[in-house]
């Protein structure tokens, strides 16, 4: 029996590879928790020839399967209500309950030097990066209070914690997530739901790769440039995996963080979190 037996959890933006998501879902299922595995099927769909989302997110499903844990794949769009309330009632319908909520989805599209930033990428960055996760959370409450409790982990960034330049919207939504995490944690602590911020730095993800593109496309700088200039503010000096986000949130979700809530939890191999 793993820590996690007997709970169910939702991951959000899952389908990934390379992301967090995905490794957080096979995580928590190794702690034997039954996972719903939820993704967009946006237009980034099949970059480089890849699968089709869905059908990353149907095997991914099969893949957590074969373990001792159950998984469903339900396409979720983070932005929009329809989709969330579906995702719960699924969710309740085929486990019974939800325990874990794991607000994982983020963007950073729309992010950008900030004097060129528009209203529309403001507004899009504010609805996968922020409204997603308030809606996710208004959403699993209530079955959590029925279930005795809880635990709500929200993927923030060191971009929770301060700003590095370039990244005006993604920031000041992290910012945002780290608030809305804080005051979960005050409202939902009395009905037994801890509420966390993780807050990864460089971890070697698509996303994490496109950021690195797009500075080196803004500074003319080769990408190897850009990653030695950004590491080297590292203790570490590199980017971590995946899973090292992962097993903070195992930790956060499970026994072991029953006295842990409303904090903000850098996984950053001792990156400076800027101003
Ligand atoms: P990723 O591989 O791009 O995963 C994010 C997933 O969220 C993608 O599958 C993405 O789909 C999905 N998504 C985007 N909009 C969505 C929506 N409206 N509804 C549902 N899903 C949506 O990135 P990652 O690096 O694993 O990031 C995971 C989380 O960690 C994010 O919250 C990110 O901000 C945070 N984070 C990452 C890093 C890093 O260095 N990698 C650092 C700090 C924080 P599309 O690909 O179709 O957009």
């Amino acid at each position: 029996m793993g820590t996690l037996t007997g709970k169910t959890a939702i991951v959000t933006g899952a389908s990934a590879l390379r992301g967090i998501g995905r490794a957080t879902a096979i995580r928590l299922a190794r702690d034997g928790a039954d996972i719903v595995v939820t993704d967009i099927d946006g237009a980034s769909a099949s970059p480089d020839g890849l699968p089709a989302k869905m059908s990353l997110l149907d095997e991914l499903a099969a893949e957590i399967s074969q373990g001792p844990s159950r998984a469903i794949a339900v396409r979720l769009d983070v932005t929009r209500q329809a989709d969330v309330q579906d995702c719960v009632a699924k969710t309740v319908s085929e486990f019974g309950g939800i325990d874990i909520l794991v607000n994982n989805a983020g963007s950073l599209a729309g992010s950008q030097n900030f004097l060129s930033t528009t209203p529309e990428q403001w507004e899009c960055s504010f609805d996968v990066n922020l409204l997603g996760p308030m809606m996710m959370a208004q959403a699993v409450i209530p079955e959590m209070r029925k279930a005795g409790g809880g635990r709500i982990i929200n993927i923030g960034s060191t971009g929770s914690l301060g700003a590095e330049p370039g990244f005006g919207a993604y920031t000041a939504m992290k910012h945002g997530l780290a608030g809305l995490s804080k005051t979960i944690a005050a409202e939902f602590g009395v009905d037994g739901i801890l509420c966390n911020t993780v807050c990864p730095g460089y971890i070697a993800t698509d996303m994490h790769l496109a950021a690195n593109q797009r500075l080196a496309a803004e500074h003319n700088l080769p990408l190897d440039e850009i990653k030695a200039q950004r590491y080297a503010a590292v203790a570490l000096r590199d980017a971590g995996l995946p899973m090292d986000v992962a097993n903070a949130v195992a930790y956060l979700a499970g026994p072991q963080a029953n006295y842990v809530t409303g904090i903000n939890f850098p996984v950053a191999g001792g990156v400076p979190f800027g101003i």
